[in-house]
């Protein structure tokens, strides 16, 4: 049999267009012009935060669950579903870092702590980028009261987590899918690359992840640029979706500027609706904005822009939302 496309000698590529790394020199240049023009702006109203409904959240598992996203903040998501409790991309760290006293800091708190969470059975992480993939959390969710949760993660990363002491882990390639109780959990393909250091750019897999259950199907985009990408797995699941799509996609809508750098790895919040579009979501919501200062827009642009292109577009405001950190929206139970 002949490796699939996105399997190259050695490391991995996007279906849609090969990633492009940037060059130091493009760094500097962006930089150096960000600066120039004191980018980002501050904030002009602190990021929207509120207390998290933790009787709910603890309450909210098994037969009498009610499907549910709680957003802690960035890429970080407690999705309840198929009677369980799901995070994405976990980070609680102060720092998005390999180092705890430099690089991108937490601008507030995740809206429901490590200590307060309730037992968590899955975790999906969508590739190895300090933002998405932090390893003080993952540790201490492995020695979650109970036992470790399990990680789903793309291939290459289980000899990663294993190696640091987290044992409970399965890999799978884009397409590939781990069943968890009632959850069905995919990896999709997305349109980003991967490094953690300096010699391993695109030696692990990246990508997204669809989960089924009976009463909630959920989307999580990870980290990407806009491809066909998400067209490819509307028609994937089609079978699937024919009572609808997604009951909920979680979509990037932060972490966009300058667009010569960025278009690449990050969706702005223009291609960020064109994916909910693609995708066929019943609702999505805004992540990846409002915790870590890692690009030029300020940090609380990005639903301001969703706000406007919304209204634009004529759509409801549940049908793209974002949600205070913390906050927490039920999710009608699919039929
Ligand atoms: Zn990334
Ligand atoms: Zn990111």
């Amino acid at each position: 049999m002949s490796k699939p496309a996105h399997h190259r000698d050695g490391h991995f590529q996007n279906n849609r267009g090969d990633f492009e790394p940037k060059s130091l020199a493009e760094v500097i240049r962006w930089k150096w012009h960000a600066a120039r023009q004191g980018l980002p702006k501050r904030p002009l109203a602190p990021i929207p935060t509120q207390p998290a409904d933790l009787a709910f959240i603890h309450a909210n598992h098994g037969a009498t669950q009610q499907p549910a996203v709680t957003w802690i903040g960035h890429a970080t998501v407690l999705a309840q579903l198929g009677g369980l409790s799901l995070l994405t991309d976990p980070i609680f760290s102060e720092r998005a870092s390999p180092f705890s006293f430099a690089g991108p800091k937490r601008e507030q708190p995740p809206g429901v702590a490590l200590a307060e969470l309730p037992h968590i059975d899955a975790v999906v992480v969508s590739h190895n980028h300090y933002d998405h993939l932090d390893l003080p959390s993952c540790r201490t969710l492995a020695h979650q009261p109970g036992g470790s949760p399990l990680f789903v993660v793309p291939l290459g990363l289980k000899a990663w987590f294993q190696a640091r002491g987290i044992a409970r882990v399965v890999e799978l390639d884009w397409w590939q899918s781990e069943r968890l109780g009632e959850l069905e959990i995919f990896l999709v393909p997305a349109q980003h690359w991967s490094a953690r250091g300096l010699n391993d750019r695109m030696k692990t897999l990246w990508g997204g992840f669809a989960v089924f259950a009976p009463d909630c199907q959920l989307f999580f985009a990870g980290d990407t640029g806009y491809s066909r990408d998400f067209s490819d797995i509307r028609e994937r699941f089609a079978e699937r979706q024919r009572a609808g799509g997604f009951d909920i996609a979680l979509i990037p809508i932060g972490a966009y500027e300058p667009r010569w750098f960025m278009q690449s790895q990050h969706v702005n919040v223009e291609e960020a609706l064109k994916i909910h579009a693609d995708l066929g979501a019943q609702r999505s919501l805004g992540v990846h904005w409002g915790t870590f200062e890692l690009t030029d827009e300020s940090l609380d642009e990005p639903p301001r822009q969703l706000e406007r292109q919304r209204a634009d577009l004529g759509m409801a405001e549940d049908a793209f939302f974002t949600l205070a950190v913390g906050g927490t929206r039920r999710i009608p139970r699919r039929r």
